[in-house]
């Protein structure tokens, strides 16, 4: 008997993506540049951004990790 492994993802995941050097999540893609990132916290640019796949309970984790940081 085989297992079918055909379920659609039961958990959604969410990519975020982080500043290689501070690790703020305050990163954006610079506007006309291909593939450039920059961190408005550190103003750090490059193409070398940390992408992290979370998984609902991790994503809520997060959320809740910079859930005071309002700015
Ligand atoms: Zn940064």
């Amino acid at each position: 008997m085989t297992k079918k492994s055909k379920q659609k993802t039961p958990s959604k995941t969410f990519k975020i993506k982080e500043c290689p050097k501070c690790n703020s999540d305050s990163v954006r893609v610079v506007i006309g540049e291909n593939g450039i990132w920059e961190c408005c916290k550190c103003s750090w640019k490059g193409k070398d951004i940390i992408e992290k796949e979370l998984n609902e309970d991790k994503f809520m984790k997060y959320l809740n990790d910079k859930g005071e940081e309002v700015a």
